[in-house]
């Protein structure tokens, strides 16, 4: 056997599809553009810090685990997984705090505080998400949709009326909740797909639904560490990884894939897998009209994208006893706020996302010392009219710090940065050729999901793969992993 596999990108999605691939006997290469593996899954190191660069919550860790699994590895040799308990801290812009813990009990007593109908409310609403949750697990995010009628079937199409996705993720919310603070709360999270609360479907409450009922979990170091993972187990079972090689074009010949170009050279394979974000990949990596099917460079420009982030990377020199790992604050005029990265604008009062992994780990910096992301959803690049220079940098810089002067123990951030960095959706744009900047890929809209999101397996091109944020199932790290798992059993398939 040993057919030769090249995977064009070492993002998580690549990384995984490798790992799986390689304890099947394939022989897989990947070409990476940057100096560091991982994608957006990646880091800023110095010789004292360690900041995660993205990605930070991690949900359904059995999904990160199964890999490991599925090629007889055992995890825990690999990496240490820390549950957390409460799960998140709330800030509101009145100075209180509210703590979202992941134990029945106190999770209850602090619902309590807010109101008996409120605690009955959040209870109704984790199970009809959990009910969505598991039909959309069972049918929609393990299935590949290769074929149409694997979706336009009875079965299908009864369950996506049974999810019944079509209000917007804020009015379900609103239908369980009266607490605004607990609305804003809730809907906060399901921004993390990237298409706001007050648009998007309702499916997206599965992500703080999944998060209370599953819990979060911390990787020891960081995120990163699962990337340095999965990059262990590559070598040990041979694989190889170029970086600092950008491939210049997935080459088709007679309708398939034959192999890449790059600075190296030609190099053939049996099969390509696509990690590198889909759109930007058949706009620049295909260069055939006729393989990119119905996704023409017209289409691909109107298709709707996620917004982007603003991050501040802060190590600051003395400990914050009120932060927890996971934070969030809830500015005034949330609605608005929040919106305005959808309508290309800059929020005027952010609400911000604060990561603090040093309330937890020291094997990120020093033990008095506080290193911590601060992330605000700004618009992505698609609307062409913010750039990205110091001037915006400094305003977005003035408006976050201008929020944590009215939190209650945070207040003094500002004068204790001992280092400080940001990412911008230029970042996303330049290192990652993440399409139009965007932190999440293709908006997860109904009409760019399941079927109609781009496919795990080209319809055009034989023996071509993508796998990643932009194509189906979606976005977010254990997503992506699924399709990581959809492409390795449809390559099985067809090669054994
Ligand atoms: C700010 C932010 C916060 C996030 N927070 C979370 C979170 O808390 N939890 C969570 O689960 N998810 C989170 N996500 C989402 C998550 O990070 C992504 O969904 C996931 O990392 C995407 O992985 P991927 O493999 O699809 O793609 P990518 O990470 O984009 O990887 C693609 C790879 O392809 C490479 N590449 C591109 N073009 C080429 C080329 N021509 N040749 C060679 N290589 C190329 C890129 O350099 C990159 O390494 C966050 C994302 C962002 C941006």
């Amino acid at each position: 056997m040993n057919k030769y596999v090249i995977i064009v990108g070492a993002g998580v999605g690549g990384l995984a599809t490798a790992v799986k691939l390689l304890s099947r006997g394939y022989k897989v290469v990947i070409y990476e553009k940057n100096n560091r593996i991982g994608g957006k899954v990646n880091l800023i190191e110095t010789d004292k810090f360690r900041f995660d660069l993205t990605a930070s919550i991690l949900m359904t860790p059995k999904i990160y685990k199964d890999i490991f699994k599925y090629v007889g590895k055992d995890y825990r040799k690999y990496i240490k997984f820390i549950e957390l308990d409460p799960l998140y801290r709330a800030f509101y812009y009145d100075r209180t705090y509210f703590d979202l813990f992941r134990d029945i009990g106190k999770l209850t007593e602090s619902l309590e505080k807010l109101s008996k109908n409120d605690s009955i409310g959040y209870y109704n609403f984790l199970s009809n998400v959990y009910e969505k949750y598991l039909i959309a697990d069972k049918y929609f995010l393990n299935n590949s949709f290769i074929d149409p009628l694997d979706f336009f079937n009875f079965t299908s199409l009864q369950k996506i009326l049974k999810i019944n996705t079509f209000s917007n993720a804020y009015k379900h919310i609103s239908s369980y909740i009266s607490s605004e603070k607990l609305r804003n709360l809730i809907a906060f999270q399901s921004l993390y797909v990237g298409i706001s609360p007050f648009d998007g479907p309702n499916i997206y409450n599965l992500v703080p639904t999944i998060s209370q009922l599953y819990g979060l979990t911390h990787p020891k170091g960081g995120m990163y560490s699962y990337i340095e993972a999965l990059e262990k187990v590559i070598h040990e079972f041979n694989g190889k990884i170029i970086t600092n090689t950008p491939v210049e074009e997935i080459i088709i010949e007679n309708g398939s894939a034959i192999g890449i170009k790059s600075k190296l050279g030609i190099d053939k394979a049996d099969i390509i897998v696509c990690n590198a974000d889909f759109p930007y990949a058949i706009k620049e990596l295909i260069k055939d009209t006729t393989a990119k099917g119905k996704y023409t460079d017209k289409k691909i420009s109107n298709m709707n994208y996620s917004c982007s982030t603003f991050i501040m990377h802060l190590a600051l020199k003395k400990k914050y006893p009120k932060l927890l790992v996971h934070n969030i604050y809830i500015g005034d005029n949330f609605k608005k706020n929040i919106q305005s990265a959808f309508v290309g604008k800059l929020p005027k009062i952010p609400s911000l996302y604060i990561y603090c992994p040093t309330k937890i780990d020291n094997s990120i910096s020093s033990e008095d010392i506080e290193c911590i992301n601060i992330m605000v959803r700004v618009p992505n690049l698609l609307f062409n009219n913010i750039t990205w220079n110091k001037k915006t940098i400094n305003i977005m810089k003035k408006r976050i710090f201008y929020q944590l002067s009215n939190i209650d123990g945070l207040s003094d951030i500002q004068e204790n940065i001992i280092y400080e960095r940001v990412t911008t959706p230029n970042d996303m744009l330049t290192k990652f050729n993440s399409y139009g900047g965007t932190a999440f890929g293709l908006s997860p809209t109904i009409l760019q999901t399941n079927y109609f999101r781009p496919n795990i397996k080209s319809p055009t091109v034989d023996n071509l793969y993508f796998v990643g944020s932009s194509v189906h199932p979606g976005t977010g790290i254990s997503i992506v992993l699924l399709s990581s798992n959809l492409v390795v059993e449809e390559i099985l398939k067809n090669n054994f």
